[in-house]
């Protein structure tokens, strides 16, 4: 059963009187376990997709469920809860608050949740040595380098140990000897905790770590390939001269036996 699964999911941003239609009938299946790399052109859907996946956004038709609850039959408030328990969110820009320290910012989604006070502040502080950070825990973001702040970013998603990481372009500010290091940070995350990680990049270095890739164009998945080049990149014959031709290729690629073995193999040897 795949933890999340997306079946027609189109949406619609209104803007006056027209509207801007940033999905158009997408398909995806995501499997627990897997790290998958979300790559396209700018205005292709990525972050529009990523909203849906994390349950910030619903779609305006079609259907998104994480762990087969379907998100339109969830109230926003119980909405709310599913996200803070079940995902973290890694965003390019941070979104840290400027006059916390590193330790205060990762504890904020626990406060959310209802975490007393120390056992949030032992796990905020077991989370940044995670990072690479323990020696960093009173630092406010402006007192740390860009990857720093970026590795507390990751810290902080992680802090109610959510089974489903989303970083849209975590490494899109980052010099590459960093953006590297993040990258060894998330694919650790699935083969180590076993989490679903996806990631939005324009980085091959990041697809790389990825088990599979996902394309976007205009709306739709355009390519489905898993690591390694099975099935790679282009649409099978016949199906590629019509909008949205790679969705077939999509679900096609997602019922392939899923890497969730190989990955319970690596948790055996950490
Ligand atoms: P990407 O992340 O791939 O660059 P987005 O998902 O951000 O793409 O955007 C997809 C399309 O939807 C773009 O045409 C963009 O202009 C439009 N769009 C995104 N967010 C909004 C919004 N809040 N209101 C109106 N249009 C939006
Ligand atoms: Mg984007």
């Amino acid at each position: 059963m795949p933890v999340l699964e997306l079946r027609g999911v189109t949406k619609d941003y209104k803007l006056g009187k027209t509207t801007v239609r940033a999905l158009r009938g997408l398909d995806l299946e995501i499997e627990a376990g897997e790290v998958v790399a979300i790559m396209g052109p700018s205005g292709s859907g990525k972050s529009t997709l990523m909203h849906i996946l994390g349950a910030l956004d619903r779609p305006t038709s079609g259907r998104a469920s994480i762990e087969s609850s379907d998100l339109s039959q969830l109230k926003e408030r119980d909405l709310v809860t599913l996200r803070g328990r079940k995902i973290g969110f890694v965003f390019q820009t941070f979104n840290l608050v400027q006059t916390l320290s590193a330790q205060r910012n990762v504890e904020l989604p626990m406060t959310f949740q209802g975490v007393g006070r120390g056992e949030r502040s032992r796990r905020a502080r077991e989370l940044l040595e995670k990072v690479g950070l323990g020696d960093r825990i009173k630092h406010k973001p402006n007192e740390l380098s860009g990857g720093e702040r970026q590795r507390v970013a990751v810290a902080r998603a992680l802090a109610n140990d959510p089974e489903i990481v989303l970083a849209d372009e975590p490494t899109g500010n980052l010099d590459t000897e960093t953006g590297e290091s993040i990258l060894a940070l998330l694919k650790e995350l699935s083969v180590r905790d076993r989490k679903t990680v996806i990631l939005v990049t324009h980085d091959p270095e990041a697809a790389a770590i990825a088990d599979r890739v996902v394309r976007l164009r205009d709306g739709c998945v355009s390519s489905s390939a898993r690591h390694g080049g099975e099935g790679a990149g282009t649409p099978s014959p016949g199906t590629n001269s019509e909008a949205g031709a790679g969705r077939e290729v999509a679900s096609a690629a997602s019922r392939e036996p899923q890497s969730g073995a190989r990955h319970a193999d690596e948790v055996g040897h950490a």
